[in-house]
């Protein structure tokens, strides 16, 4: 049995997870955080615990696994905590600045663990990168335009899977001797579109679970890859086999959705 402890056990993310945790017959929940619903019960004999608790709690419960869906602030804390106590670690958390990021990547390198960190964990997702990187390779000099969709409660624009869309593309032609420039929406007279640009568009509304498309345009045509979630069992299906890769890693470092599936 895998002992995992999850962070943001009472967000939208997390219960998902908690529940599918509970339904999977390999794993079990030995601990759950969140800042709210402090002491409610989440599955068997597992409450949450508050985040000030987790180093007590984790030393206690002793989890194989550790995983934070919360917010970029937070994460850089609980992953610090989880990675300290030599726990293996799963992140879906988006959002993180350049330096919050290597905060984490150092805990995680000075612990000497591994952890599988990922802005998207459904596996349709990674297949959408791995389309998006096929597609570039024959369409460098096409008009690229990323377009996002989220609920309207997500604090983080534009979402990590559209960053990393965008960076998978201007890796591609940066490898090829083309700078390019994401430009973050357009407002007002922004003249001619460069060459060099990568639009990146974040729309909010409703209860959108998430939505990626990539416009690759040239004159006379378009291709669209676009990725839709249902529902966020997408991510959580991902989230168990990252748990359970993490879990038999014997080499410290970090890892990505590319290494769990073996791309
Ligand atoms: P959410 O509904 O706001 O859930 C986050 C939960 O974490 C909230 O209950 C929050 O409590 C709690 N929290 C805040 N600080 C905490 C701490 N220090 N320790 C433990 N819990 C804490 O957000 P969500 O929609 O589930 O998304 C969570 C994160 O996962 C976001 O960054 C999102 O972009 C990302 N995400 C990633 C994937 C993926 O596949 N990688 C998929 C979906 C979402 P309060 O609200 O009271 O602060």
């Amino acid at each position: 049995m895998i002992r995992v402890a999850v962070a943001g056990a009472r967000g939208r993310m997390g219960s998902v997870l908690v529940r599918s945790i509970s339904d999977d017959e390999k794993m079990n929940l030995v601990a759950a955080f969140d800042m709210r619903d402090i002491g409610e019960h989440v599955s068997d004999n597992v409450n949450v615990s508050h985040p000030d608790d987790m180093d007590a709690v984790l030393k206690e419960t002793s989890p194989d696994v550790f995983v934070d869906f919360t917010n970029a602030d937070a994460a850089v804390r609980n992953v610090r905590i989880a990675a300290d106590n030599g726990i293996k670690i799963v992140v879906g958390t988006t959002g993180f600045t350049d330096e919050q990021f290597n905060e984490m990547k150092s805990a995680i390198i000075r612990n000497k663990i591994p952890a599988v960190i990922s802005p998207n964990f459904s596996v349709g997702v990674n297949v959408f990168w791995k389309l998006v990187e096929y597609a570039v390779r024959y369409l460098s000099d096409y008009h690229v335009e990323i377009i996002e969709m989220h609920h309207s409660l997500k604090k983080d624009a534009p979402s990590g899977t559209a960053l990393k869309a965008a960076e998978i593309i201007r890796e591609h032609l940066k490898s090829i001797g083309r700078k390019c420039e994401l430009v973050y929406g357009r407002k007002g007279i922004v003249g001619e579109r460069s060459h060099d640009e990568i639009g990146i568009h974040a729309v909010r509304a409703a209860d959108i679970v998430g939505e990626h498309t990539t416009i690759f345009a040239s004159a006379g045509e378009r291709i669209e890859i676009t990725h839709r979630a249902h529902s966020r069992e997408a991510f959580a299906k991902g989230t168990l086999r990252a748990i359970e890769w993490v879990h038999k890693q014997t080499k410290s470092g970090i890892y990505g959705m590319d290494d769990v599936l073996g791309f």
